[in-house]
């Protein structure tokens, strides 16, 4: 090893799911929105004024933060946006969670918060969830260098009520809590009526999920006035234009269309129940997901095995090899169409090899 590979800051990255090169394949891997943005984008993309790319972006993303501010009934100052919450959160981790104590988390939760915290020397330690992957909100109580972890929980899918989510808030008043929304949208309730009440809570959401729009990597977060300024100190400290002028326009339009965003979701609502019936009915243990995935246990198969066979059979759905998890399965909710897909696979490997 070279002398100069010891002062190199190293990571062990964040591992995101499998994005195939085959178009042919059953995505259900990642948690995309199987619908398509709303229709106001593809004329804005349609329209889009190439030449405008000489000049950069508006570094306040101000049309973006307005829509947004609108949408969530609070004022522009109290918005923060990001290139998708993943690029928020990091931000939230290194602007808040700068304490000797640790920052504590769920043991079952969104991957990426023990990798920033490992990235950014964030001292953490995990709270497990109970038995039956809920979490504990007592176990958050005390002293701590900062709380995060999203409601619904990722990737079980159990949500919170708002009351333990305010109470978690409330018992931590000398630190930042950030609850990471990503799925909220899909059935969770929101902190979002909070942040007028507790100057130190942290709402992050995206436009990756409910809003049909992954690829265009949008997120934000509500906040007090203070805690957004802070958060905008440091994110201008790396780069002032981190939203592109497509992604303003085209994220200020989709916040727009409420009735698109409300349909959309009600179809991935009705989409999900109907799922859990199913996979219950074919013997498979399913938590009461209130995010746009199901999170499902087979008591006769690995579930490795079945995340291999479903791959070879073009379905992709994610398979976590950690603690606790191993043997479960995370299937985004599709299409009616790709649902049914999924399941007379399920149906015909289930059944192998017994007579009918
Ligand atoms: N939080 C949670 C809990 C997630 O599952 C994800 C999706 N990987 C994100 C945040 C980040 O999503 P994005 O960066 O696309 O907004």
């Amino acid at each position: 090893m070279g002398a100069w590979e010891e002062n190199v800051r190293r990571v062990t990255p964040y591992t995101p799911g499998e994005q195939p090169r085959r178009q042919d394949v059953i995505k259900l891997n990642t948690n995309e929105n199987p619908y398509p943005p709303a229709p106001g984008v593809r004329r804005i993309l349609e329209g889009f004024d190439t030449d405008s790319l000489r000049l950069y972006p508006d570094p306040a993303a101000a049309s973006l933060k307005d829509a947004l501010a609108e949408a969530c009934g609070v004022k522009p100052e109290q918005v923060f946006v990001g290139v998708g919450s993943d690029d928020v959160l990091a931000m939230a981790f290194l602007t808040f969670f700068n304490s000797e104590k640790p920052i504590v988390f769920p043991d079952i939760t969104y991957s990426f918060y023990p990798v920033w915290a490992e990235e950014f020397r964030i001292p953490y330690e995990v709270r497990s969830l109970d038995g039956e992957f809920h979490v504990v909100k007592e176990d958050y109580y005390g002293e701590n260098g900062g709380v995060i972890f999203p409601n619904p929980n990722a990737p079980t899918g159990l949500a919170m009520d708002l009351e333990d989510v305010e109470d978690i808030v409330r018992r931590n008043p000398d630190v930042v809590v950030i609850v990471d929304e990503a799925y909220v949208d899909f059935g969770a309730e929101s902190a979002l009526p909070l942040v007028e009440k507790y100057e130190n809570l942290l709402v992050v959401q995206t436009f990756s999920k409910s809003r049909s729009m992954a690829g265009m990597r949008i997120g934000y977060a509500v906040g007090s006035p203070k805690l957004i300024r802070y958060l905008e100190d440091v994110k201008y400290s790396f780069n002032s234009y981190t939203m592109s002028r497509l992604a303003l326009e085209c994220g200020t339009e989709a916040v727009k269309d409420r009735a698109y965003f409300e349909e959309t979701v009600s179809r991935i609502v009705q989409t999900r129940e109907s799922a859990k019936k199913i996979l219950r009915d074919m013997g498979f243990l399913c938590t009461d997901s209130m995010a746009n995935f199901l999170f499902v246990t087979h008591p006769e198969h690995r579930a490795e095995e079945l995340f291999l066979a479903l791959k070879d059979a073009g379905i992709f759905v994610r398979y976590f090899s950690s603690p606790r998890i191993d043997n479960y399965l995370r299937i985004t909710v599709g299409t009616d169409a790709q649902m049914e897909a999924l399941y007379r696979f399920l149906e015909r490997y289930l059944n192998r090899g017994k007579s009918v």
